[in-house]
């Protein structure tokens, strides 16, 4: 470790910056924000805010260049003057006083570096590269500040409130730990997001009571959590952050086979992880034996992400695994994610309403429960139908609309693997789709749109590694058809 990260307290404490500039009122700013006491060595200050905050009396100015002024008076040295000479000889000085130096966009000169911080008061996070690059530490910065919950702060303020009441109901540290993390996932945390330290004390409180109730079998009695979670079509992008930060805290993970294995590395390292995932026609879980599994895990105080591809709540059977939860009476929470639908159709530049053109989204299913080609004899001019599933029925369910009397040449197109690298793009009418889906030889997953707002996709695609396949001229001879595309 190049550099050992610590947190100052500065409060009260002097501390000097040398220079006037930009670069100087930046740190001064910093040091401020600390509590520091903030003395500035510079000939002249150059910024509007320097200049006022030494009206105000909140920093003190010596006028002077750096000129070996005493450096003993202080306990962290800034030097951010635009001479690198004079940078190094307050390096040196600070050398020969002992004081810590930071010499801004001078790695060799500093004997400490200022880390990029992410600020949820009270909780900092610094980030320090050994002072080598200041822009990767920034790109990190971004990264963790869109990862971590913005009620961060919130909680660490509640956790300090509580610290002690919980200390003493619960003296095991481990039981401690498990209580907190509990807590950090929990309504609680919504709660005090929300500024509603009232509510937030009150459930709290109520979950410290439901783990102290029974001194006896406490260590069993700690209550699990289901989570049903959306991860999105495909692109790890796509998932919420809600979803991530629930799938970070899991101990269990049961996912589908849809799921991106890309999501899964955002799961603890120590988080078990079980594919439940039902592949057509091939012996797997059944959907009673999975029920009952997330019961039992639940039930055994395990924290379950349920993690199912696009939305749970769109053809993600939630239905039977919520009854199942309900029933035993145990705790969950259901976070949405970006279904198919909408992750195909972004990505693939298909409209699913547009002015003058459609209205009405259906989503639905292309068959039937027992594998047969759904009946669509709702769909009218005006919509987009969505199809989830059902690629085998692709020509079955092109002849039936046809034969329902819309226009052969009514335009439609798949999305296969939307949303991820793979992802093709093709564009029939209801005469073509049959041959479509042979001659390209389309897969699930995919995701076919009926409707005339499909004629758009790819003209307002931005994904690159979409491909576009083009059968869109209306025809009624399948047979002919093929031959075309072969
Ligand atoms: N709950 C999921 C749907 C599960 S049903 C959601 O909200 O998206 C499975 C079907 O979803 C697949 O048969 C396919 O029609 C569609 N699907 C899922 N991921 C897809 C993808 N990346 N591209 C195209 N279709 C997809």
């Amino acid at each position: 470790m190049r550099h050992l990260p610590l947190f100052a307290d500065l409060a009260g404490r002097r501390c000097v910056v040398i220079g006037g500039g930009h670069v100087a009122t930046r740190r001064v700013e910093l040091l401020l924000s600390a509590g520091a006491l903030v003395t500035v060595i510079a000939p002249a200050l150059e910024t509007e805010d320097l200049r006022l905050l030494a009206a105000d009396g909140r920093i003190e100015h010596v006028a002077a260049p750096f000129a070996d002024q005493p450096l003993e008076p202080f306990w962290l040295v800034v030097a951010a003057t635009d001479d690198r000479a004079v940078n190094a000889r307050a390096a040196q000085a600070a050398e020969a006083a002992q004081r810590f130096c930071n010499v801004v966009d001078d790695p060799e000169l500093c004997s400490f570096v200022m880390p990029a911080i992410v600020d949820r008061e009270p909780v900092t996070i610094a980030i320090g590269t050994g002072g080598l690059s200041p822009v990767l530490a920034r790109w990190i910065k971004g990264v963790i500040e869109t990862v971590l919950p913005m009620r961060l702060g919130a909680m660490a303020t509640l956790a300090g409130r509580w610290r002690e009441r919980v200390r003493a109901r619960l003296p095991a540290l481990e039981e401690r730990r498990g209580f907190w993390q509990e807590v950090m996932t929990s309504d609680v945390a919504s709660l005090t997001d929300a500024g509603d330290d009232a509510a937030a004390d009150a459930a709290l409180g109520a979950r410290l009571d439901a783990w102290t109730r029974d001194e006896t079998t406490r260590a069993t009695k700690r209550a699990g959590e289901a989570w049903l979670v959306g991860a999105g079509p495909g692109d790890p992008g796509l998932m919420t952050l809600r979803g991530r930060e629930l799938l970070a805290a899991a101990d269990v993970v049961l996912y589908d086979r849809l799921v991106n294995p890309e999501i899964l590395k955002f799961a603890r390292r120590e988080a078990e992880l079980v594919s439940v995932g039902k592949t057509p026609r091939r012996p797997s879980i059944t959907q009673k034996q999975l029920n009952r599994l997330l019961v039992r895990l639940v039930e055994s105080g395990k924290r379950v992400c349920r993690l199912k591809g696009g939305d749970p709540m769109i053809f993600g059977r939630v239905g039977e695994e919520l009854e199942a939860l309900v029933a035993a009476g145990l705790r969950f929470q259901i976070v949405p994610g970006v279904s198919a639908a909408e992750g195909c159709a972004a990505y693939s530049g298909i409209p699913l309403t547009l002015r003058g053109v459609a209205q009405t989204v259906v989503l639905t299913t292309g068959h039937t429960e027992d594998d047969e080609a759904a009946s669509l004899e709702f769909f009218r001019p005006g919509q987009t139908l969505a199809l989830y599933m059902g690629v085998a029925q692709y020509a079955t369910l092109g002849k039936a609309l046809i034969a329902q009397g819309h226009a052969p040449a009514t335009p439609v197109a798949i999305v296969e693997n939307g949303t991820t690298a793979r992802q093709r793009v093709i564009r029939a009418t209801l005469a073509t789709l049959a041959t479509a889906q042979v001659e390209l030889d389309v897969h699930p997953p995919a995701l076919l749109f009926i409707g005339e707002t499909t004629r758009f996709a790819q003209r307002y695609a931005w994904f690159a590694p979409s491909t576009l396949h083009e059968l869109a001229e209306s025809g009624n001879d399948v047979e002919e058809r093929a031959q075309r595309v072969l």
